[in-house]
């Protein structure tokens, strides 16, 4: 039977001498023992109780811990004076508090826990190591893994695989640890790792090539073989901040870069530098969008066995407010990450089209030439790209095959079902698509069927300087076959040589573009080039 967690004591004060009389049988229903030697509890009360007899107040309200490592226990005291007229008197009530703290503890300890790995979860792992740092930590890093592609092992596998992927994947970073060190899992598919070093950074790259060995050997989920590869964060103690959470964050900051460069990486404040020169640079292109101070260049497309051009590829320029150029390598990653490519990627198809339709006007005809406009993947996550063409194309009076779509090989493998149902929207208009970058991503045949692809752009690092390079040629055939086998056209980039273009329009690539041909040229330029007797 549950004892009532509560005891009330009325304790008699002899007028002369402080003697308080704890009674025995309120204590032991509390299941203390009032043995003084063995309750700290009664112990710390009779010196409150003497403390507040000693004051004034009628009334007074005290919380105790008590009890060993084993049982800890909680209390509420009240003590009250009740005096009557010839014995003064004091009610002490106790409260035992200490189911509701257990639930409370466990409630915590649940809200702190992942339940999936059973180890702490994000907040889990930043509270035990606020309290670490709390008790004086300091020689410590924080290592942040996350692991690639598991998105990719969720939508093909299923969540039942990728949780068990999880599960395997915290046993084997566990097992990779020392004793004293923390493992969480602190994101969908990130871990993050406490770990106590000597303060050598040694030992951190250390423990982070462990833990990619540890994961190197392939799991096996149904009927498939994962390996698993990972970035790795590393955050240093008392390096550059105290704080658990900015910790943290800092290694979760240098995974960025370690996705970059494919291996571990540790943050470090330069890291910082490059964040804010980006937030900047993010914040310059958001004003150059607004004010329309980005412009578009041209560069043709030529069929190689005649030289003619049969389409123009828009690339976006963009000149900072000091003069600078800066290069669509480093302004479209920075527009993607912030979103900023939605407005930028419908001004580029709009301002492509408006151009077009000016050269049509020029020429009192519609010219027989194609625009081709490069669309970000996460222009296809973010935006509504089918209506949004439709709408361009109306505005300016344009046939929809005039269009040119090109996307990238690896955003239509990231989403092969969701993308196919865009394409099919998007042919619908009339506009026809290319792969870009072909050769980059990891394109099987099976797959390219089912899209609805019209040409094939291969990659010009397979081109440049494919004459030196036999495997290059080789890869250079295989597409070719390849496409031919499907009914596409191809586009190769980059060629920057006559011997180059020769040698691709006789392995029976269709068309190529490139610095050979023209670089890419001002609407003025490239309406000049297209009007020349020659083409
Ligand atoms: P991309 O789609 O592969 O575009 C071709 C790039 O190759 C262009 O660089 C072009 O100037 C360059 N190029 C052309 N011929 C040659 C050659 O013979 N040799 C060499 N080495 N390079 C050549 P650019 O203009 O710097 O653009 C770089 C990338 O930025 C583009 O690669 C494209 O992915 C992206 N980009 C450019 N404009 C846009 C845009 O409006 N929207 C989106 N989403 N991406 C864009
Ligand atoms: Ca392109
Ligand atoms: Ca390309």
């Amino acid at each position: 039977m549950d004892l009532l967690p509560i005891a009330a004591v009325i304790v008699a004060l002899d007028s002369g001498s402080l003697q308080i009389r704890l009674s025995n049988v309120a204590f032991r229903r509390l299941g203390l023992t009032t043995d003084p030697a063995n309750c700290a509890l009664t112990r710390d009360l009779g010196g409150a109780l003497a403390a507040f007899l000693n004051g004034n107040s009628p009334r007074e309200q005290r919380s105790w811990r008590t009890g060993d490592a084993v049982e800890q226990r909680w209390f509420d005291v009240t003590f009250a004076r009740i005096d009557s007229d010839h014995s003064p008197r004091c009610l002490v009530t106790l409260v035992d508090q200490t189911r509701g703290m257990r639930t409370e503890a466990s409630l915590r300890r649940e809200m702190n826990t992942d339940s999936l790995t059973g180890l702490p979860n994000r907040a889990g792992f930043g509270d035990l190591l606020e309290a670490r740092i709390a008790t004086g930590l300091t020689n410590y890093a924080v290592l942040v893994i996350d692991l690639d592609r598991f998105g990719r092992v969720n939508s093909c596998l299923g969540s039942m695989a990728g949780d068990e992927m999880l599960i395997t994947v915290a046993r084997r970073i566990k097992g990779s640890l020392r004793a004293g060190d923390v493992l969480g899992r602190i994101g969908g598919d990130e871990f993050g790792v406490l770990l106590q070093t000597r303060g050598e950074r040694a030992e951190a790259d250390h423990a982070a090539r462990r833990i990619q060995d540890v994961l190197a050997t392939p799991i096996r989920l149904s009927d498939f073989e994962i390996r698993i590869t990972c970035a790795i964060g590393m955050a240093f103690g008392a390096e550059t901040t105290d704080d658990a959470e900015d910790v943290i964050r800092h290694a979760q900051f240098a995974v960025r870069r370690s996705k970059e460069t494919g291996q571990a990486e540790a943050y470090d404040t330069r890291a910082l530098d490059r964040a804010r020169e980006r937030f900047s640079m993010e914040t310059a292109l958001r004003r150059a969008i607004e004010a329309e101070q980005l412009r578009l260049h041209y560069q043709p497309i030529c069929d190689l066995a005649t030289g003619r051009i049969v389409a123009f590829e828009a690339l976006a320029r963009w000149t900072a407010e000091d003069g600078s150029e800066i290069a669509p390598a480093d302004f479209i990653p920075v527009a993607e990450e912030s979103g900023l490519i939605v407005p930028l990627g419908r001004w580029v198809v709009d301002q492509a089209l408006r151009t077009l339709a000016a050269w049509d006007v020029r020429a009192g005809r519609p010219l027989d030439v194609q625009m081709a406009v490069n669309i970000s993947p996460i222009q296809l996550q973010r935006d509504l790209i089918p209506p949004m063409v439709t709408a361009a194309l109306a505005s300016h009076g344009l046939a929809g095959s005039r269009l040119k779509l090109e996307i990238t090989e690896s955003a239509l493998i990231a989403d092969p079902d969701g993308n196919a149902e865009i394409l099919r929207a998007l042919k619908a208009t009339g506009a026809t698509i290319a792969m870009d970058d072909f050769g980059t991503g990891y394109s099987n045949l099976a797959y390219l069927q089912k899209l609805p692809i019209d040409t094939l752009k291969i990659d010009r690092s397979f081109v440049t300087d494919m004459m030196a390079d036999r495997d290059k040629i080789a890869i250079v055939r295989a597409v070719l076959s390849l496409a031919a086998a499907l009914g596409m056209a191809t586009v190769a980039e980059g060629i920057e040589s006559s011997a180059v273009a020769q040698t691709l329009s006789a392995l029976g690539c269709t068309y190529g573009q490139g610095y050979h041909f023209s670089r890419p040229l001002t609407a003025a330029q490239a309406y000049e080039l297209l009007s020349a007797p020659s083409n």
